[in-house]
């Protein structure tokens, strides 16, 4: 029994060859874009963290402002007290006795909105503290699931960079005209060669002549009438 290769055969082992590098180059550009898409989803995180963050520093800055008020009116009625204790005028006495009035009614209303911030900074600092966790959490897994990737891609890159020297070898045995036709219909369709299926080509369904799926059968290179793509029969 023969185990020649015939020129056909090495013809369709260098088509595989270049389908499975093909799809070797797919998987690259579908893992840069996966990487796009995560380095954008790592942006898009820390900015979810910062706006959390964002929270807290207006709580806090809430509650410095009010603070600072008290500290303020605080002041203001010591001085008002000091006056008090040395007014000889009545009239005088009362108006600044009002002053003072005024001034606790306003410490007052200061101090309930002082109870209500350092709530509001409680409250955004546990909501932030929460939120880091679980957004520290899903950076690490951003973080692993990028650098998984790019081995990945220096893995296929290399297969990729093999590729030429490897494509020569298989293309000892095909016959050049044949090479010529395959390299132009290469650089216009995905898939330059179709199976015969009942009949017709699975790219364009032209169907194919007897004399054709004979020539098929025999093992010679026949073009698709319709698309002018290799055809083969399994
Ligand atoms: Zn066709």
């Amino acid at each position: 029994m023969s185990t020649t290769v015939t020129p056909f055969q090495k013809f369709v082992a260098l088509i595989s060859f270049d389908q499975e590098n093909n799809q070797i180059r797919q998987q690259l550009q579908d893992l840069d874009s996966d990487i796009k898409h995560l380095n954008q989803m790592l942006i898009n995180t820390e900015h979810e963290l910062t706006a959390t963050h964002d929270l807290v520093k207006t709580a806090q800055k809430a509650v410095d402002a009010t603070e600072l008020a008290n500290q303020e009116l605080d002041a203001t009625e010591k001085t008002k007290k000091n006056q008090l204790d040395q007014v000889q005028d009545k009239k005088e006495y009362a108006a600044l006795k009002k002053e003072i009035t005024y001034l606790k009614e306003q410490q007052h209303n200061n101090e309930l909105i002082l109870v209500q911030a350092w709530t509001k900074l409680e409250t955004a600092k546990q909501a932030f503290e929460k939120q880091k966790e679980l957004l520290n959490h899903k950076l690490t897994e951003i973080k692993t699931d990028i650098n998984a990737k790019k081995a990945q891609i220096i893995e296929l890159t290399k297969q990729v960079n093999n590729y030429e020297l490897e494509r020569k070898a298989k293309e000892i045995g095909v016959p050049a005209e044949w090479l010529v036709k395959y390299s132009i219909m290469r650089t216009r369709v995905q898939n330059p060669v179709v199976q015969v299926v009942n009949g017709s080509c699975m790219a364009c369904f032209y169907d194919v002549t007897q004399q054709d799926v004979n020539a098929l059968k025999d093992n010679r290179l026949v073009e698709c009438r319709g698309c002018f793509r290799f055809l083969y029969l399994t």
